[in-house]
């Protein structure tokens, strides 16, 4: 069987179905011109996210992890006029390059990046009104504390949904002792005893290659 090119079938499908957006092909240039890596959502990824947004209806989203803010710009484009998406950064470069990005977009009064570890921008958060989706893509290793946290801030009924976790197939290697894998594998057990959460792995390929996405809702 012939190697089957995926970035080229992401590229199919995107012809039909992603139009061209100024204000993400900005983010992206701008991201690569002041050197942060290539790690952020596809495009189809990004209008899955958007996606999926608007099908609750989300007015607060809450992101871990912005890199240059692609997949923020992706959801916040859907918020309605009062709605806010928060995300959290630890790297001020990067946050630098997302505000950019966000004013760039004519979010920046939507969109506000939080500076510092994210799990205690999020122990910090004690929000009036709760998140109604919470999409996490930072350092794999505290996904436990960050499900934990975002099971904390998102309305009954509300969605979590969890970048990267099925990386090749590692998690479920047993013999794979990386940290950051291992931090997946607890997300698993946790959200297994946790009643609140129900939840769903679906693997994905593109050209992101052969990873996939946890999808929760709070009971
Ligand atoms: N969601 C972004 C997108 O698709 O456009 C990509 C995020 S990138 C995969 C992960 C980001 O998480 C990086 O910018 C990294 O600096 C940030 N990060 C890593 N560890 C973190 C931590 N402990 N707290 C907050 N952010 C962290």
């Amino acid at each position: 069987t012939s190697v089957v090119d995926w970035a080229k079938s992401d590229a199919y499908h995107n012809s039909f179905l992603i139009h061209k957006d100024d204000d993400l092909d900005f983010a992206v240039k701008n991201a690569t011109a002041q050197g942060l890596p290539d790690i952020a959502v596809s495009p189809a990824q990004g209008k899955w996210l958007s996606l999926m947004a608007q099908s609750i209806g989300a007015k607060r989203i809450l992101e871990v992890g912005t890199l240059g803010g692609y997949s923020s710009i992706w959801m916040g484009k859907t918020l309605p006029e009062d709605g806010e998406l928060i995300t959290l950064e630890i790297n001020g470069t990067h946050a630098k390059v997302a505000r950019e990005n966000f004013a760039k977009a004519g979010l920046a009064a939507k969109c506000k990046v939080v500076v510092g570890p994210a799990y205690e921008s999020m122990t910090g958060l004690q929000p009036d009104v709760p998140f109604d989706l919470v999409f996490i893509d930072a350092d794999k290793r505290s996904y436990p504390q960050y499900v934990a946290e975002a099971k904390r801030l998102v309305r009954k009924g509300g969605v979590i949904i969890v970048d990267n976790v099925v990386r090749y197939g590692l998690v479920n290697d047993l013999s794979v002792d990386d940290i950051d894998i291992v931090g997946i594998r607890e997300m698993l057990a946790y959200i297994k005893e946790d009643k609140e959460l129900d939840a769903t792995t679906i693997a994905t390929v593109g050209e992101r290659a052969f990873d996939g996405f946890l999808y929760a809702i709070r009971k």
